[in-house]
């Protein structure tokens, strides 16, 4: 019988690959995701590769399950964690198109998510309530971004901004530094990590007030603490405590 695993590869390095997820590529018959990522699959004899463009979420995943439904065993592969911001919703709500498929074995294999990388390399910006959030609007309207991030301002969340800049929306991410600015974050701390764990990684902290847009790019995960987020020596961490 086929199976199809949506498994997540981790923020970059391999020693952040799962166990889980390597043991499934081992076992695998076909690779099916966005090229960059497939890109990191070791080739082997009896291993297909089906790299496809980033855009085509919908069609890659109904690719997955029909491969799948002829007896292969897949794994789809996000970067980070297939659950945020990537393929495993796309499978499912490919699966709601084609009951048929409903009776496949489908597993979902977490990974590390860019921002629990992002949150070790700079201490513990994430220790108390957080969200996150995808400043990409291709899936969305732009209004509900501006709406998730004030409300994000106003309840003192700290904020995991995911996509925050790419060539096609080069405006969005200063966009979103006005909104926060303007909600009166202008001292909180923020974190720029870039490429983390991999060769070019860079991590870089500043005010909010001192944030530019081209700090960012589409390799970067932002934090922006809470309003008691400090730091330690080179380490900033939000206190477990909040008034
Ligand atoms: N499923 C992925 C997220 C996909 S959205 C995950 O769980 O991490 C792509 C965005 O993730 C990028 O624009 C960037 O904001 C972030 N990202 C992914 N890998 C990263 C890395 N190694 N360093 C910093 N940010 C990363």
């Amino acid at each position: 019988m086929g199976t199809l695993a949506i498994a997540g590869l981790g923020p970059g390095d391999e020693a952040l690959v799962t166990p889980e997820v390597s043991a499934a590529l081992a076992a695998a018959t076909d690779i099916v995701g966005y090229a960059a990522y497939v890109a990191r699959v070791r080739p082997r004899d009896g291993l297909t590769l089906h790299p496809s463009d980033n855009r085509v979420e919908l069609q890659r995943a109904s690719e997955a399950l029909q491969l799948a439904s002829e007896g292969r065993q897949v794994v789809v592969v996000s970067s980070g964690d297939p659950g945020v911001f990537a393929m495993a919703s796309a499978v499912f709500e490919a699966l709601e198109l084609q009951p048929q498929w409903a009776k496949l074995d489908i597993r979902v294999l977490p990974g590390v998510t860019a921002m629990l990388a992002a949150a070790a390399r700079a201490g513990a910006p994430l220790g108390h309530d957080f969200c996150a959030i995808n400043l990409s609007d291709n899936l969305k309207p732009w209004p509900l971004i501006e709406k998730r991030l004030r409300l994000a301002a106003e309840a003192d969340f700290a904020i995991a901004i995911y996509n925050p800049r790419s060539s096609s929306r080069p405006e969005a991410f200063g966009r979103a530094l006005d909104i926060l600015n303007r909600a009166g974050c202008g001292e909180r701390i923020v974190i720029f990590a870039r490429a983390v764990s991999a060769p070019d990684e860079r991590i870089e902290t500043v005010r909010l007030c001192e944030s530019r847009p081209e700090m960012a790019d589409m390799r970067t995960l932002v934090i922006v603490g809470n309003s008691a987020t400090r730091r330690v020596g080179r380490w900033v961490y939000a206190p477990r405590h909040a008034r």
